[in-house]
């Protein structure tokens, strides 16, 4: 696995920590909890797309293109995080936004991700719910064309195998920390939802014979499609960089812990915020990672894990969306 070899620009303050969690820990009286702080990347407040744009604006930028084109939900990180990168990279950037989650809520719809899109002037496209996002970004890139743009179209999480490769990267970054620090990793859980970051980082423990297990906890679909996403996106990603087939076993997601669906706030989210919040003070966000560490408080209360294992979480970022759902987490906290 020869990074280098790939088209990269940097962007992302690494190694982010790898830190231990010991309120954490002894709040919930299971296996030894660490986090990886990729909520700290460094642009725009972070988040686990700025390691894949590493990858997708190397290749952006070796092809000469002049305007970054994504989609994404309403609130999404991963827009955010583009528009941050193409800022920086004096490109243009338009973002299409699907309403997947129905609402009128105010901040849902203006606040959060979507105030910090306002700000950078990103240049956005709505759609409703259910549309074909990919062919969305496909016709705004062929009008692009037609202006004179020379548009990079980034799918939906950037999440294909050049992004992807961008959590390949952190399997060798974690492993080396692990590594200087004596630390042995039993396990490695976060949030899954397009797949890239999962993918990623299988593919990448995969090729460095690791053993370290990972757990995708789903966010939007259910198992069997999450899991052939997962392993789908791992296959090409390690056939791109030249690395050994991803054996089908290595790919495990648990999706048990979505809820009424993408993007709607559950309890346990609203709990797993403000766990981490107030023995840690460490913010999860709404949609991914809070979701992803309810679904690992279950496990360690449900005595998944052993005693003595070492957990490390990987905080993904996303804490702006935590604005988009002030309401509700309000009332969860006074209830609380
Ligand atoms: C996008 C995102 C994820 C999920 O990562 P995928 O690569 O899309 O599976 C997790 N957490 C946060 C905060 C995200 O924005």
């Amino acid at each position: 696995m020869h990074l280098a070899l790939f088209p990269r620009v940097k962007l992302c303050q690494t190694p982010t920590p790898l830190e231990l969690m010991p309120n954490l820990t002894k709040a919930l009286g299971g296996p030894t909890l660490w986090i990886k702080r990729d909520d700290c990347t460094g642009i725009a407040t972070g988040g686990n797309k700025v390691r894949k744009l590493e990858f997708l604006v190397g290749e952006a930028l070796a092809k000469g293109a002049t305007h970054l084109v994504t989609q994404g939900a309403v609130q999404s990180n991963h827009v955010r995080q583009t528009a941050a990168v193409a800022a920086k990279f004096g490109l243009k950037c338009t973002a299409v936004l699907e309403h997947r989650v129905q609402t009128n809520d105010k901040d849902y719809l203006q606040g959060g991700n979507v105030l910090f899109d306002n700000l950078m002037g990103l240049n956005i496209e709505h759609r409703p719910g259910g549309t074909d996002m990919q062919a969305a970004i496909e016709e705004v890139g062929a009008r692009l064309s037609a202006e004179g743009d020379v548009p990079y179209l980034i799918p939906g999480g950037g999440s294909n195998a050049v992004g992807a490769m961008g959590y390949a990267s952190v399997a060798l970054e974690l492993l080396n920390q692990a590594n200087e620090m004596g630390l042995r990793i039993d396990h490695l859980v976060h949030a899954t939802g397009s797949a890239g970051t999962q993918a990623g980082l299988v593919a990448g423990f995969n090729a460095l014979n690791a053993g370290i297990p990972v757990l995708g906890i789903g966010v939007r679909l259910p198992r069997d499609k999450q899991e052939a996403n997962v392993h789908k996106l791992a296959a090409a990603t390690s056939a791109y960089f030249g690395g050994p087939e991803v054996p089908r076993e290595a790919v495990v997601a648990n999706c048990d812990y979505v809820g009424d669906g993408y993007g709607i706030p559950t309890p346990g989210m609203a709990e797993a915020v403000m766990l981490l919040a107030r023995t840690e003070g460490v913010f999860l966000d709404p949609v991914y990672s809070g979701k992803g560490m309810a679904g690992l408080i279950d496990l360690i209360r449900r005595g998944h894990f052993k005693a003595g294992e070492n957990v490390v979480f990987l905080h993904t970022g996303g804490q702006v969306g935590l604005f988009g759902y002030a309401d509700y987490l309000n009332a969860a906290a006074a209830a609380a």
